[in-house]
């Protein structure tokens, strides 16, 4: 028999309007940068995916070069999508991004017209759907007129291959610009996808947070975790199945020390709030508010369970923050 998702899969779960807009996004929802690549065994992409879902997670966020090898990760998720979520692809908010390198020659990365538009149908064909629900530019190009960028994201969406528009990593100051562009071509800045947590915090530094919430633009943060920096799983030295140990995109430089100690510090903050480290780096990005969805990555299941119970302490009392605040500066 194949599977089934749970029936109660949007009792627990928080949506949180997504800006201004029409759409709302899980409070947490799911990346698949990491562990959804041809390395990783299709069973537990899929009860990766499965797990988030039955959890009310209904938003997965991929982007052209998510593997390894690129393209890998929107291949697999295709295949769930057939062979897993089939029939429920009206419940689901699917996300892909263009901006890094994809394939050689000049149209293979950045923000050109040609290759956004090429990247959004490789994507798609990938995925094996219509439309994406949002489509992102994934780094703000130095090179190509801002106009361009922005006239290639409302082509995408009048043409059908997307529902929404994002941007990703943009300042506060080319998003202001980025917005008004869009906004006169009749295609909103629905999200911003920067990265933030307890340990990164440039979006409250360049005013990000502020010009989001002014402009009526939601956000997703990526990295909540610090890539799992934020978790208990590297205060006992760098275990052999951590992201870490298997030279992906964190530095085992990174966990010195001084991290650690931060990181100890947090954790008896979480141990005194009841919960686990991991939920309460997510309560924290999603206080007050002001994002709309903390998006995680995920090597295990588990590791998704343990997330979504984040929600269940989502507040905190002046003196938490100021405390986490003493160990968390950027
Ligand atoms: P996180 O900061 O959430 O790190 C995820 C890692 O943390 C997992 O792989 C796992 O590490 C660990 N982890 C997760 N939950 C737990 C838990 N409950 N207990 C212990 N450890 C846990 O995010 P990612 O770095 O994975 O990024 C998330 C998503 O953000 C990406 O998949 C992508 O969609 C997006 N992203 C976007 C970027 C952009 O430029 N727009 C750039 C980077 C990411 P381990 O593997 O060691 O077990």
């Amino acid at each position: 028999m194949g599977w089934e998702p749970r029936a109660d899969r949007y009792g627990t779960m928080k949506y949180n309007r997504c800006g201004r807009s029409g759409l709302h996004l899980p409070a947490i929802s799911l990346g698949l940068w990491h562990n959804f690549g041809d390395d990783t065994p299709h069973v537990l992409k899929q009860t990766l995916c499965r797990t988030a879902f039955d959890l009310g997670i209904n938003h997965f966020d991929l982007a052209n070069n998510y593997g390894p090898p690129p393209g890998s990760a929107e291949t697999a998720f295709g295949r769930i999508l057939r062979e897993d979520f089939r029939g429920l692809r009206d419940e689901l908010i699917i996300s892909s991004k263009a901006g890094y390198l994809m394939w050689p020659g000049p149209y293979g990365e950045w923000g050109s017209r040609k290759y956004l538009i090429a990247s959004c149908d490789q994507s798609l064909k990938r995925l094996g759907v219509d439309y994406v629900d949002i489509f992102y530019s994934h780094r703000f190009d130095p090179e190509t007129p801002l106009e361009e960028t922005m006239q290639a994201l409302d082509h995408i969406v009048r043409s059908g291959r997307a529902l929404y528009v994002g941007i990703s990593s943009y300042n506060s100051k080319r998003t202001r610009e980025a917005a008004a562009i869009l906004k006169e071509l009749g295609t909103p800045c629905v999200i911003h996808q920067p990265s933030y947590s307890m340990i990164n915090r440039w979006i409250e530094e360049d005013g990000l947070v502020d010009t989001l919430e002014e402009l009526g633009i939601g956000s997703i943060a990526f990295t909540p975790l610090a890539q799992g920096m934020l978790t208990s799983k590297y205060l006992r030295g760098i275990p052999e199945e951590s992201r870490a140990a298997q030279g992906k995109s964190l530095r085992t430089d990174f966990i010195n020390e001084a991290t650690i100690a931060r990181i100890r510090g947090l954790n008896d903050i979480a141990a005194r709030r009841g919960q686990t480290l991991a939920q309460m780096a997510l309560a924290w990005v999603l206080r007050g508010g002001r994002v709309t969805s903390a998006l995680i990555g995920a090597s295990r299941p588990e590791q998704i369970t343990d997330c979504v119970k984040a929600l269940e302490n989502a507040d905190f009392t002046e003196e938490e923050l100021r405390e986490i605040d003493t160990y968390a500066e950027d």
